[in-house]
């Protein structure tokens, strides 16, 4: 599947996003910074594609952690690895929640984890199909304890 395709896939998905903006702009206002996204764009667009790869149907949710400007790691919602997915036999509802996935955020640490991979004072960034503007509870609190210091989300940036 070509990358142009996936990008319009999870922007569907959502209902449009802010890379639409620079296409609502006219070209004779197009310069090299509008052309070339900032930083905080530039990872927000590709927690969109981490999204695409989202196993549970009730929401496509990225994360990646970033540390001087280097992705170190990312996840997205789904069970946990070598465990079934919700695509395949469907979501596990306790009180509203899917409990078979873990949530993108969770997925991120841990395999940054798996791999050894320091992400103190790293950057978390967090797009979401439904356009929630924060974490749950639960990673919020794991992001807290890894000791990520700032969160940027498409509606919102935390903690600078
Ligand atoms: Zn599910
Ligand atoms: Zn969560």
């Amino acid at each position: 599947m070509k990358w142009r395709t996936i990008i319009d896939q999870v922007q569907a998905l959502r209902g449009g996003h802010a890379m639409t903006k620079q296409s609502t702009k006219q070209s004779s206002e197009l310069t090299e910074a509008n052309v070339r996204s900032g930083w905080d764009e530039y990872f927000l667009n590709i927690a969109m594609v981490v999204a695409s790869r989202s196993t549970c149907p009730r929401a496509s949710v990225g994360a990646v952690i970033v540390r001087d400007k280097r992705i170190v790691a990312t996840g997205y919602n789904g069970a946990p690895s070598g465990e079934p997915h919700c695509t395949e036999v469907g979501c596990l509802m306790v009180d509203g929640h899917c409990q078979r996935v873990l949530h993108a955020e969770t997925n991120a640490i841990a395999q940054a984890a798996r791999f050894g991979i320091a992400v103190q004072g790293a950057t978390l960034y967090y797009w979401d199909s439904l356009n929630r503007s924060r974490s749950c509870t639960k990673c919020a609190q794991l992001t807290a304890a890894a000791g990520l210091t700032r969160i940027v989300t498409t509606a919102e940036q935390v903690g600078k």
